[in-house]
This record gives C-alpha cells, structure tokens and sequence, in this order.
C-alpha cells in the first residue's frame, strides 16, 4: 500500500514539475524555415514554444493552401486551369477573383507596366535551361499580353482570347504574406516575421528599436547593400538577378516589360516598403518595368509608399530613393 501512495505523490510530483514549466515557460522568437512558393520560407512568431510551433505550422498550412490555388506551376491549380483552358470564361474562387482585381488596379495604375498577362511570355522562359523565347516568337506572344483583355465578373474569369495566360508570381507572394500576417495578428501575436524568400512582412507592436534587415546587393550574391530598419510594414524587393542568365552581353531575367515581351533592363533591383506586402511586391516588380524617373514619381504621388532603387552605369552601381525612405535607412554600405 505504501508503495502505491509513494508511486502516486511521485507522479503528481512529475506533473506539477511539468505544468509549472510550462506555465512559466519564457516566450522567445521561434523560427520554423520550409520550401513552398518555389522558394525558402520563414515563419518566426516571438511566444512561448509550444503554442508558436503551433502557429506556426498553421501558417504555413494557410500558405500553402493559397499555393494550390494561385500557383502556375501546380497542374490543376486554379492559375494553372485558367492557362490550360480551351475556354474563354472559367469559374475561380474568391481568392483568385480578389487577386485578379488587385492586379487590373496596379496596371491601370502603372499604366500597364505590371500585367498580369505576361504569363503568356513568362511560361515560355526556362532560366534553369538558358532560354528566353526569340523576337520572332515574342512578335507571335505579344497579342496576347494585355491586361485589358482579360475581367474578372462574378465568379469567372473572361478572356477575350482563349490563348491568354497569366502569371501571378509578381504579386501572389506579397499576398499570401499579408494573409499569413493577418492569421497571427488574429491570434494576438505581436512580434515576428515572415519571410518568403527575401519578401517581408515585420510585425513589431511594442517594441521601439525595430527590426534591422538588409537589403541584397544586386551584383554580389553574399553582401548587402545597405541595411534599413523596419516596424509593422513589407519589405519586398524585385531584381534581376534571381532568376536570370547572360547571353551575348545581354541579361535575361524574369521581370518583362509587357509592351516589348523583353526583360525590364533599365534597374537593377528595387525595395518597395508598405503597409501591405501584396502591393509592395506588385510594385515592386511595376517600378522595376517603369524605370527611374517614372517609378519615382509613381511611388512619390502615393501617401506611405517608399522605394530604394539601384541601377547599373557603366559597371557602377548607383541608387536613389523615394521622399520618404531616409526614416528606414540606416546605411548605405
Ligand atoms: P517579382 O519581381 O516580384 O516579380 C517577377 C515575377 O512576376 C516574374 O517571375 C513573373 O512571374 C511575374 N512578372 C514578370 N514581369 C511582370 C510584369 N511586368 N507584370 C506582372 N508580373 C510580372 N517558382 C518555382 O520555381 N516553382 C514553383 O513551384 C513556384 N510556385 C509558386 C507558387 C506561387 C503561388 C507563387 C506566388 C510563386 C511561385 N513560384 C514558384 C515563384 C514564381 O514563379 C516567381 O519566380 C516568383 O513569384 C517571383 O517573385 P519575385 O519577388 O522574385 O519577383
Ligand atoms: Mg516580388
């Protein structure tokens, strides 16, 4: 009998030890890295351990279920039917409707410098295998890059020619941050980050000294530019040296200029910040297309929008920067 009642106060020992950890078990920042949006992403939420594992995975959960239905990559994703179909109206979700209209605004109000459509030329490049289509090719895919020639009404998209493809990598990933970020400030986590290959959304509500992030050197792989410091806003960058390769002096990349099917080759790299990663990242990838000049003047006419922009001379790198952006800047290397 004495050894049951030792055994028993034993065991309600061990699981008093057990909860008082975990009850006093001190918040940290948990980071959880994985593979999804054909890129490494982070996902690092400040709590304590067992529940930010726990957020975690539903993060990404949450993201990867926006990947099956916006990818152009997944056969039978929504984006992938859209391309695939010999019709010129197809069903799509919310999701798809909600993020084709996204789109139409930036290109009216990039006057077309982002476009959707592009996925007509984008699915044609290989930048593994070395291959950007031809001009005579470009000449024959061109007709079909136009954003106007595609509406979303209802719950279909219409496009005036069957042949149209689009191509949502320019704007998909800044919307799948902003609905991961969304998930965990509904879960009353205030500090953390997501990262999706480089794009950013840093969530930091009480804390002032915020979070310092650097922004890639376009032409050395392994350094920094120059490092700016954030609080509670995206960080998407779009450059052209990601997915790309040289051929005759010439750089191929993945960012095309929808009225010449050829890449954008004005800029090197530009850093968009915003409250909203969707429209960092699409006008990240607009002002690339728009140049210096005109993407300044873009960013510079809309309230809280700033932009880093680095160009090449002469094999010089040179950079300006929006009105507002010296409040992030930190230093230039
Ligand atoms: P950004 O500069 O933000 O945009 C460049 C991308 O936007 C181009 O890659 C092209 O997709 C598009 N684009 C180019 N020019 C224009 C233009 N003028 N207007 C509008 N859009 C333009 N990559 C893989 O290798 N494998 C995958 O399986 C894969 N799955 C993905 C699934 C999803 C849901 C998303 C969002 C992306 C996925 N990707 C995948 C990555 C994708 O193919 C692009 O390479 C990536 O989104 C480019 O992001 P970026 O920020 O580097 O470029
Ligand atoms: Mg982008």
């Amino acid at each position: 009998m004495k050894k049951r009642t030792y055994q028993i106060i034993l065991l309600l020992l061990i699981i008093g030890i057990i909860s008082i950890r975990l009850f006093y078990q001190k918040p940290n920042l948990y980071r959880k890295v994985d593979y999804l949006l054909g890129t490494y992403v982070e996902v690092a939420i400040y709590q304590k351990p067992k529940r930010a594992r726990i957020l975690a995975d539903s993060t990404f959960n949450l993201m990867r279920k926006y990947e099956k239905i916006l990818s152009s990559h997944i056969p039978n994703s929504e984006v992938y039917n859209i391309n695939h179909s010999d019709r010129n109206s197809i069903k799509i979700s919310s999701e798809t409707s909600d993020l084709i209209r996204k789109s139409e605004e930036i290109s009216k109000l990039t006057s077309g410098a982002f476009d959707i459509t592009v996925g007509k030329i984008c699915n044609r490049c290989d930048f593994v295998e070395n291959f950007y289509p031809n001009q005579a090719e470009i000449k024959e895919l061109l007709p079909y890059v136009d954003y106007r020639k595609i509406r979303v009404s209802n719950d279909s998209l219409y496009k005036e020619s069957k042949g149209i493809e689009i191509d949502l990598g320019g704007i998909a990933k800044g919307y799948i941050i902003d609905k991961a970020i969304e998930f965990l400030r509904d879960e009353e986590i205030d500090k953390g980050f997501i990262n999706v290959g480089g794009d950013m959304f840093l969530l930091d509500n009480n804390n002032p000294d915020k979070w310092k992030i650097g922004i890639q050197h376009p032409r050395d792989k392994g350094e920094i530019f120059a490092t700016i410091s954030v609080n509670n806003k995206s960080v998407v960058t779009s450059g052209d040296y990601e997915r790309y390769f040289i051929k005759d002096g010439m750089r191929y990349h993945h960012i095309i200029n929808p009225k010449t099917g050829m890449p954008a080759n004005d800029l090197v790299s530009v850093t968009v910040i915003a409250d909203k990663a969707c429209l960092a990242d699409a006008l990240s990838t607009a002002v690339f297309v728009m140049g210096l000049e005109n993407g300044l003047n873009l960013i510079d006419s809309i309230p809280d929008i700033d932009a880093f922009i680095i160009w090449e001379k002469n094999d010089k790198l040179n950079y300006k920067m929006s009105d507002g952006f010296d409040r992030y800047l930190i230093d230039v290397k």
